[in-house]
């Protein structure tokens, strides 16, 4: 049986990157520039023999202050309802930020099944990120680095059991 796989968090964490990788091919656009993606984005991901839709929650990155919030949170829980199971990603090199934290809520709140993702961990920029995340109380940080393909090994035995 296969499965949905959410990525989801604020802006620039690396969720298209991850999307990318995941799929195998740049159907996702990545961007340091804001508003480059938009909405939802479904892909037909691959990890060794594993095969599973994979959703790129996009459309944050063009929104205000005021409005991100609002955004964020019917962004996110439509993907969540529409997934088995969420990769909820940090940037391990900037730690937990207080939008990290709502994000954290929604995912708590809607009683998703949550992978905590630390991502940009190559090296070790994200070591106080990895340790930071922990805070979260969404269980054990995953250290990722979806632009080296690091962790995917590691992704690949939690979502083996689902899959
Ligand atoms: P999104 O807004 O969450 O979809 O983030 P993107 O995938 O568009 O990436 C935002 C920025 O982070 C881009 O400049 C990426 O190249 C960069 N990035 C993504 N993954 C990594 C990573 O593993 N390590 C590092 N150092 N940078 C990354
Ligand atoms: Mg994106």
């Amino acid at each position: 049986m296969s499965f949905t796989l959410a990525i989801v968090g604020r802006p620039n964490v690396g969720k298209s990157t991850l999307f990318n990788r995941l799929v195998g091919r740049k159907l996702a656009l990545v961007d340091d520039q804001p508003g480059v993606t938009r909405d939802l984005r479904e892909g037909d991901a691959k990890i060794f023999d594993l095969r599973f839709t994979v959703i790129d929650t996009a459309g944050l990155e063009d929104v205000t202050d005021d409005s991100l919030q609002g955004r964020m949170r019917r962004l996110t829980e439509r993907a969540v309802d529409m997934a088995d199971v969420c990769l909820f990603l940090i940037d391990g090199r900037v730690g937990v930020t207080a939008t990290d934290e709502v994000f954290a809520d929604i995912l708590r709140k809607k009683g998703a099944r949550v992978i905590l993702g630390v991502n940009k961990a190559e090296g070790k920029a994200a070591d106080g990120g990895a340790v930071e995340a922990w805070a979260l109380g969404l269980g054990e940080p995953l250290r990722l680095s979806a632009e080296h393909g690091e962790g995917i090994d590691d992704l690949y035995y939690i979502l083996r059991p689902i899959g």
